[in-house]
């Protein structure tokens, strides 16, 4: 932890802030680690302008790296309620990072669903989807499963890792399907032979918003350190796999020169793509931060959240600061910013110096399709 973090907790901000109670937050909640009851298939995603993929294949409900910032309990989650209340989780957004529940194996049932991919029209998909499945969306597809039983333990984690093996196996020998592998976890390393199987039909990422691992541990507590994500990532590279980069989400700590540090050891890589955001409010995520900063005494500059404005005007800095690094590294062709669609209101653009000019910027790269490799 560097000094600068390290100052008195504070209250959370109001205009955010959860109905809960700091309290609430922090009480220790019992982990829930088992198996889910629908199994694990290729599914259509409801991704928005980011050009990931047009289906997901997500081994799990849940997701032990506990992100605070995670955009996941505010969508997905909330629909499993009910049923994730079965299983002992009473508050899906509270306690998000204490449950994974992994889904069986069905291979009838998952041979199904890619058949139904492999057999959509491409007329009926999004172009921008770059007719991939995305390895997770709500979840990491490398998380480390972590159990109070370790014989129950070993066996959901070879569990986790049958699952990403065999329907990738399946992928790669029963469809013409591309894959997108996005993790935080250097465990993906252990499949990198099988990832290079797929030849162009496959593209290794990783969640990579700052090299700051004193920071990531307040924002990501639970996932493996940037450090150790970047290492992760060069040996991709030396794999001869095509590689791409997710900084996302950046933090509003990460100023200009955390940027340029990251941006500069992600362009060493030579990705395919570099995506881009800010941190969004999504739900009750800002007071999920504050209670994690507040629990470690540290002090986060959760000021731009304060009100819409101040987080739109940080937003839009941010973007603006990776787009002009990016062309200080001379990357700006492989840079795809992930701009909320909030950002689009007039209110916002009038603020700028050329609203017109912002608004078509923001068209521009909503409708980015990202690169696959040829
Ligand atoms: S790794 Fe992804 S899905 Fe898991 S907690 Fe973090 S942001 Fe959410």
């Amino acid at each position: 932890m560097t000094p600068d973090l390290l100052i008195e907790p504070r209250p959370p901000t109001k205009l955010y802030s959860s109905p809960r109670t700091l309290d609430a937050w922090l009480k220790p909640k019992k982990p829930s680690v088992d198996f889910w009851h629908a199994p694990a298939v290729i599914a259509e995603n409801h991704f928005v302008y980011k050009s990931l993929s047009n289906w997901a294949f997500n081994v799990a409900v849940g997701c032990s790296h506990a992100c605070r910032f995670c955009y996941v309990p505010s969508t997905a989650t909330i629909k499993q309620g009910p049923k994730l209340a079965e299983y002992g989780v009473k508050d899906p957004d509270a306690e998000w990072g204490d449950y994974v529940l992994l889904r069986p194996w069905d291979e009838r049932k998952f041979l199904a669903s890619l058949r139904a991919a492999e057999n959509t029209p491409r007329k009926q998909l999004k172009p921008d989807g770059n007719r991939a499945v995305i390895y997770c969306s709500t979840t990491d597809p490398y998380q480390i499963i972590r159990h109070p039983d370790a014989a129950r333990q070993r066996e959901l984690a070879a569990h986790t890792r049958f699952l990403v093996r065999r329907s990738l196996k399946l992928i790669r020998d029963q469809s013409t399907l591309n894959v997108r592998i996005l993790t935080r976890s250097p465990l993906a390393r252990t499949d990198f032979d099988l990832f290079k199987s797929f030849g162009k039909r496959l593209v290794f990422g990783m969640s990579l918003p700052t090299l700051r691992n004193d920071l990531a541990k307040v924002y990501e507590p639970k996932a493996p350190a940037p450090s150790q994500r970047l290492a992760t990532l060069r040996a991709a590279k030396e794999a001869g796999l095509h590689v791409f980069v997710a900084l996302a989400p950046t933090y509003p700590e990460c100023d200009e020169a955390d940027l340029r540090t990251t941006l500069k050891s992600v362009a060493e890589l030579g990705p395919i793509t570099i995506f881009h955001e800010p941190i969004n409010i999504r739900a009750e995520n800002v007071a999920r931060i504050e209670a994690q900063a507040s629990n470690m005494g540290v002090r986060l500059r959760t000021d731009v959240f304060a009100t819409r404005e101040t987080w739109q005007d940080y937003a839009v800095k941010s973007l603006h600061t990776v787009w002009g690094l990016a062309r200080e590294l001379s990357i700006e062709k492989h840079l795809h910013l992930w701009p909320d669609k909030s950002l689009g209101g007039q209110s916002v653009a009038d603020r700028m110096p050329n609203p017109r000019k912002y608004l078509e910027r923001l068209e521009h790269w909503w409708h980015r399709i990202s690169e696959w490799p040829k």
